[in-house]
């Protein structure tokens, strides 16, 4: 997609600190970071928002939720729990889509933020 941001950086036609890339993925740290930890999980084809994906997209989709767990552990932020058995740590994972959303960058992607709080305009 030309003139598309996301597929630029996909493309490595524009640079990124990208920290996974494998054949359908790549995951690079947002430029303008709201936690401690905040990458961003797009997929090399051009989706403009979730509104967009179809059933056939499901794998897709999957492999884009199925990476976080091992994200989440190359960066320490995966839940952890303590000896009696309370969670500790952990992260969040937000789509934002359209508008109404806070979608800014019309290219599929799903933030990944985590790391000690407070965390840049999140209350939960
Ligand atoms: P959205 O609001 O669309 O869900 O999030 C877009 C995200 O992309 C924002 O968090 C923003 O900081 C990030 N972003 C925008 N431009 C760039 C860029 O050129 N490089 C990187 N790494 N992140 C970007
Ligand atoms: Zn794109």
């Amino acid at each position: 997609m030309e003139n598309c941001l996301f597929c630029k950086i996909a493309a490595k036609q524009i640079p990124a600190a990208v920290v996974h890339e494998d054949e359908d993925l790549m995951v690079f740290k947002d430029i303008n970071p709201a936690a401690p930890v905040h990458l961003l999980i797009i997929p090399k084809l051009h989706l403009s928002t979730l509104s967009d994906c179809k059933p056939e997209h499901a794998p897709l989709l999957g492999k884009m939720l199925a990476l976080v767990p091992q994200l989440a552990e190359q960066h320490d932020i995966a839940v952890a729990y303590e000896a009696d058995g309370t969670p500790a740590r952990g992260y969040k994972t937000l789509i934002n889509s359209g508008p109404d959303g806070g979608q800014e960058v019309y290219h599929l992607h799903m933030h990944l933020y985590g790391g000690p709080r407070p965390w840049r305009g999140m209350r939960t």
